[in-house]
């Protein structure tokens, strides 16, 4: 776990958990990070159970296998580690999965089955998202402490390829990329266009 590549892993990692820490996107412990090892067989560097998202070094990551077995580093993986096994296993091309629990997320998630945004220019920087007028559609699917049950549900809203991260009712956004510097200008993205919609939907005009 001491090799360059390994240490850039976890810089990038660690540096994207502090910024968001910093937003308030994380607090409280909250939130996991992960970046895939190895793909064949798969491998995942992901964030220790527990840990203060704002001061992760070094140590704070596990590399694990498919089974979540523990292959290099100290603590355990958080129970939310299958959510990101799930969704490495389901789309071969995805790189690094982030997960945060904002405020704006957390209100938008509670009373719809999908958060829609449409008309922003902020969506170009979903990968693949050329125009403004484009509809994002982030799935809302119900919070549970089962997550073998939960992987289940995951693995079937990921048959739909057009998505770009789903959210976990009052509880958080899961996205991902082929990178985690994609991967983290989704949560950017994501959160930029969730706090717009929350502002916005006390206006007079709004829908
Ligand atoms: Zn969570």
């Amino acid at each position: 776990m001491k090799t360059a590549e390994s240490t850039k892993t976890y810089t990038e990692l660690a540096d994207a958990a502090r910024e968001f820490y910093r937003r308030g996107w994380v607090f409280g412990t909250s939130g996991n990070f992960s970046m895939l090892a190895s793909r064949e067989p798969i491998r995942i560097t992901i964030t220790a159970s527990g840990l203060d998202k704002g001061r992760l070094d070094d140590t704070s990551f596990l590399e694990i296998d498919a089974d979540s077995n523990i292959l290099a580093g100290s603590g355990k993986p958080s129970a939310e580690t299958q959510i990101h096994q799930t969704i490495y296993r389901r789309l071969p091309n995805v790189g690094s999965v982030l997960h945060t629990h904002s405020v704006w997320g957390t209100l938008l998630s509670e009373d719809r089955g999908a958060i829609e945004i449409e008309g922003y220019e902020m969506l170009k920087g979903l990968a693949g998202v050329t125009t403004h007028e484009h509809t994002e559609r982030v799935p809302v699917i119900e919070n549970t402490q089962d997550y073998t049950a939960l992987s289940k549900d995951i693995e079937t809203l990921l048959a739909d390829t057009s998505i770009h991260g789903f959210y976990l009712r009052r509880h958080g956004l899961y996205t991902w990329g082929e990178t985690v510097a994609e991967a983290r200008r989704h949560v950017e993205i994501f959160e930029f266009l969730f706090e717009v919609l929350g502002r916005s939907s006390g206006r007079p005009d709004s829908p």
